[in-house]
């Protein structure tokens, strides 16, 4: 499927500069919407998985049917304040100041295998921060995978020591 014909850009959101992919017209579509989750889920399908990690919040629309598919159980990692028991956090830069994720601590046991997943890899700041949230719980991440990766923006190079699967490239 030429997943393509359903991601439009939203120019100047959300602030000015910035050409955002916005994911809603294949999520609105049925047939669009369960040939992306079988086409993730294709990226990782041989591979024994615990738990699929999702980033908030658009990370949370594919994650839970990728970890049904998978057998898998399901692992927000979420701004702070947003989860209620304890969790441990990690900052990280933007390109205007700096951003919080948080994770429950009892989510995720050493040598837990995961899959992390979320809607785009732009610059990788975001999704290197998750990958560190996971590595000091003992995880091992065995994939991140991504819906849309921005190439030109290299957000893979942050990532260099995981696998890194995207279905759509800009
Ligand atoms: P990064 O940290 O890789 O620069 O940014 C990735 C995060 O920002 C992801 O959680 C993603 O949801 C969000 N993001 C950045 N750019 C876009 C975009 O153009 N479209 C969408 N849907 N999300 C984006």
């Amino acid at each position: 499927m030429d997943f393509k014909k359903y991601i439009r850009d939203i120019v100047n959101f959300p602030k000015q500069g910035i050409v955002f992919k916005d994911i809603t017209p294949l999520l609105k579509n049925a047939e669009a919407m369960h040939s992306a989750a079988n086409s993730l889920f294709n990226l990782i399908q041989d591979k024994k998985i615990d738990k699929v990690v999702g980033l908030e919040s658009r990370g949370f629309l594919f994650s839970p049917l990728l970890a049904v598919k998978l057998g898998a159980g399901f692992v927000p990692i979420r701004k702070p304040g947003k989860l209620p028991s304890e969790v441990i956090s990690t900052s990280f830069n933007l390109e205007y100041g700096i951003d919080t994720l948080e994770i429950h601590k009892d989510s995720i046991a050493p040598g837990d295998r995961i899959l992390l997943h979320d809607d785009v890899l732009a610059t990788g700041g975001t999704a290197e921060a998750a990958c560190k949230l996971i590595t000091d719980l003992g995880g091992e991440i065995v994939q991140c995978n991504f819906l849309i990766e921005l190439d030109f923006l290299n957000g893979r190079e942050k990532l260099s020591e995981y696998t890194i699967a995207s279905l759509i490239h800009y």
